[in-house]
């Protein structure tokens, strides 16, 4: 009933109105600037958070926009400099090239990372769709084989392959985003049901923490929040990360931040604001139903945050 209910309101998005969309999604979402991305920041840093930095893009279809996505992470990493702000970056490789070239991608990337590098801060690759899973791992061993230790990668606990991958990674000793995946994938290749994902993740952490990975565990989910903070007890502050992403869960991650542990906030900007929204949310209409929820939850009573 629920997977319906979702739906309809997907179906129902095009039809609301432009600005409507931009209050929904301007708790999601820093704004179109950087300047409104470094705002966003500065106030999630005085809460004791970090952030990554996600600058909005769409697939690209010509290799001079894939070009120009390097040149808005230049702007990032100078405005985090500038301002003292306490964030990595977050890129997507579809925006960078992915599906026009991998020899291109692979030399925008690691443009980004070197620019990273340069500036002492950090690059995580974010994991997109089935497609892209394969090319997004190779880009991953090829930049950390060309010597880039400030580089980092997500996995899927929805994917069945993830297993396999994190065995595959092993001799990287790889910095990981563990997610559930937002991405709705075929039974053939994904576990369909919620307790097998959450089962997945579980195993999938232990296995990255045994191998000595740095983990950030990007959830919102509390069980998994609570199974995630069990293996991690022994752990060093430095040694681990929790993630979520900006305006979900906002008390449970000052809680977090009061606990002692360390927590990162993605934060998602630019103009392509629009298109991402609605992208996102056809992705996964179970995000619509979440956001709708949280929007009814807020106008009309606790929310169960
Ligand atoms: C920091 C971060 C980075 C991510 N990067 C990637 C990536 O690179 N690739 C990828 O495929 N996926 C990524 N994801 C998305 C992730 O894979 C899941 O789709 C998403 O986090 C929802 O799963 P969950 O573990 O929170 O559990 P769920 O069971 O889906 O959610 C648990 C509860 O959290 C709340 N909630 C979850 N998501 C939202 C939302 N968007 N809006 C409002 N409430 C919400 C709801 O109350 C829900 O009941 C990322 C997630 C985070 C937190």
């Amino acid at each position: 009933m629920a997977g319906v209910l979702d739906r309809a309101i997907v179906r129902m998005l095009p039809a609301v109105p432009k600005p409507v969309v931009r209050a929904i999604s301007s708790r999601y979402i820093a704004g179109a600037k950087v300047e409104d991305a470094c705002r966003v920041v500065g106030e999630l840093n005085d809460a004791g958070k970090m952030a990554t930095l996600d600058v909005l893009g769409e697939d690209h279809d010509s290799a001079e926009q894939a070009r120009s996505v390097v040149r808005d992470y230049d702007e990032v990493f100078d405005v985090i400099e500038r301002e003292g702000l306490d964030s990595n970056v977050s890129v997507k490789l579809t925006a960078l090239g992915l599906k026009l070239s991998y020899e291109l991608c692979l030399e925008n990337v690691e443009a980004v990372v070197r620019h990273a590098a340069e500036s002492g801060n950090f690059v995580r690759i974010d994991m997109e769709d089935s497609s892209c899973t394969t090319d997004t791992l190779h880009i991953y061993r090829e930049l950390r084989e060309r010597g880039y230790d400030n580089v980092g990668v997500v996995l899927q606990a929805r994917l069945r392959r993830t297993i396999r991958d994190i065995r595959a990674l092993a001799d990287l000793r790889p910095n990981v985003r563990l997610c559930k995946g937002i991405y709705l994938e075929p039974p053939l290749i994904a576990y369909q049901g919620y307790q097998e994902v959450r089962d997945s993740f579980v195993e999938a952490l232990e296995i990255l923490l045994r191998g000595g990975s740095y983990v950030g565990i990007a959830t919102h989910d509390e069980w998994l929040i609570e199974q995630g903070l069990a293996r991690v007890a022994g752990l060093g502050r430095e040694e681990y990360e929790l993630q979520m992403l900006l305006g979900v869960r906002e008390l449970r991650a000052d809680r977090l931040v009061r606990e002692g542990h360390r927590l990162r906030v993605y934060v998602p900007f630019g103009k392509h604001w629009y298109a991402y929204s609605l992208r996102r949310l056809q992705e996964n209409p179970k995000i619509a139903g979440y956001i709708a929820s949280d929007t009814f939850g807020r106008l009309f009573g606790p929310n169960g945050r």
